[in-house]
């Protein structure tokens, strides 16, 4: 085999032996123990090899990753896998994104890929209107929530600062007025890392308390904003990672708004209620905010990776993204530049799933798609909680239930430990407000009734195994 020369036939080869191994995957992936169950050790024994002197045949180099993939990987778009916040992949997603990585696009600018720049300028537009945004607002697909926080934020900084008179892209932050930020005590562990990574630091933050379900108390945040001078940006949450709570969006809007303050909206995954009409009130408000981050990987169930960062002034967004250099090509009319939005200059073109998936759901196949994991979730909850000695910790609002087991740590991390190693569902554990508890979230578009129903019999089997032993 020649290393040497576009060979059709070679694409084809490794393409046909991918297909098959990926779709046996598929196949065993809704039966299969859904966590992974090899360690560092099996995997490392299985590929590790001196680095070869000569190459090896790229089918046999496949076929090798392909035979750990089923116990190596978590089953993570399985529809019974209920870890973090994890959604699987449609199959129009999944097919997009090998369409995508075919292309091999670098989706930075317009003059490379004009088919990535209008797929990803009309998949925002969608979003926008899905969400119910302003429609002028900038749009960037970024790597995930993590990367939308911090370009988000970084719009912010920006527009606080710019406020005050001050260019910190070209100034940076020595010297330029103190820029205080105010979070939840619960705000998600990416705001202070994008904290980090824009100069505040983390010792920067103010943290305002929260109530039982995890919602930022808003007369807490207005004493908060009372002490404060100058430029001031508060992050809010749609959509706490425990409970799946939603903070008082409207007043900390009206609160924010009084204050002359930018207010950032994380909604990894509370964003999406505002595609489901029985759950958009939750969200009431949000519409207040200066900018949005969210995940597309998680809840619109496309492949990793992808998150979305939006923020109401687009020109803020622009001007603390964009990168300008004398041998790019940058398009000075309609043509979207996506280096123009995102922290990334070469990029996967990964708006591109997105827009296959949202043409192919529509609006109302993701507001059935959100509809219907809060419905599991809610079954989960309603028939663990029935059992004595179960009890569920938080109101369960969205996808996200929290469950302790006999009011003890040490069972319920053994119930939630049996339940991994048991293979029918995958979840994991959390500590809510100093009690450990069982972490269930449903963001997988297939996970059915049955899924659902099978799910909670093997929990409650593991659950009376560990009191029986007690
Ligand atoms: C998952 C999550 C994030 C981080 O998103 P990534 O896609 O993992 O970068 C941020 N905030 C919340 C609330 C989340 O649930």
């Amino acid at each position: 085999m020649s290393h040497d020369r576009f060979d059709v036939d070679e694409f084809t080869r490794c393409l046909d032996r991918a297909h098959a191994h990926a779709g046996a995957y598929l196949r065993a992936l809704p039966q299969r123990h859904v966590g992974a169950q090899l360690g560092r050790e099996e995997l490392m024994a299985a590929l590790r090899a001196p680095l070869p002197a000569h190459g090896e045949d790229a089918a046999a180099v496949l076929d090798l990753l392909a035979a750990q993939a089923p116990q190596g990987t978590s089953a993570c778009a399985s529809p019974r896998y209920f870890g973090f916040v994890i959604g699987g992949s449609y199959p129009v997603a999944l097919a997009a994104d090998w369409m995508v990585s075919a292309w091999d696009q670098n989706a930075g600018i317009h003059v490379i890929s004009p088919l990535a720049a209008a797929a990803e300028e009309i998949a925002a537009q969608w979003l926008l209107e899905l969400f119910d945004l302003p429609r002028e607002s900038g749009v960037g697909f970024v790597t995930g929530c993590q990367m939308a926080n911090f370009t988000c934020l970084a719009a912010a900084r920006h527009g606080v600062l710019r406020q005050a008179g001050w260019d910190v892209e070209t100034e940076g932050l020595y010297g330029a007025p103190r820029v205080h930020v105010v979070a939840s005590a619960e705000s998600h562990i990416t705001i202070d890392v994008a904290m980090r990574y824009l100069g505040f630091g983390t010792r920067a933050l103010h943290r305002v308390e929260s109530d039982a379900q995890g919602r930022m108390l808003p007369g807490r945040l207005r004493e908060v904003l009372e002490t404060l001078e100058g430029p001031v940006i508060v992050c809010a949450q749609a959509g706490n990672v425990n409970t799946g709570a939603f903070d008082p969006l409207r007043e900390i809007g009206e609160i924010t708004r009084t204050h002359g303050a930018w207010l950032h909206v994380d909604g990894a995954f509370g964003l999406w209620a505002r595609a489901s009409e029985s759950l958009r009130a939750a969200a009431d408000g949000i519409e207040l905010a200066d900018s949005w981050a969210t995940d597309a990987h998680k809840w619109l169930n496309v492949p990793y990776d992808c998150g979305v960062a939006i923020v109401r002034s687009a020109q803020d967004h622009r001007t603390a993204m964009t990168s300008v250099a004398a041998y790019l090509i940058q398009t000075g009319g309609l043509e979207r530049d996506a280096v123009d939005w995102v922290p990334e200059f070469s990029r996967r073109a990964r708006g591109v799933p997105v827009y296959a998936t949202l043409r192919t759901l529509g609006r109302d196949g993701v507001a059935a798609l959100v509809d219907r994991c809060c419905d599991r979730a809610r079954r989960m909850a309603a028939a663990l909680g029935a059992e004595p000695g179960v009890r569920i910790l938080n109101d369960v609002v969205l996808n996200q239930v929290l469950v302790r087991f006999g009011d003890d740590d040490d069972i319920t991390r053994a119930v939630v430990s049996g339940v991994q190693a048991e293979g029918t569902c995958w979840l994991s554990g959390t500590t809510w407000h100093g009690l450990g508890a069982m972490r269930i979230s449903v963001s997988n578009w297939a996970t059915s009734e049955d899924d659902a129903a099978r799910s909670v019999d093997a929990i409650l089997r593991v659950y009376r195994a560990v009191r029986a032993a007690k």
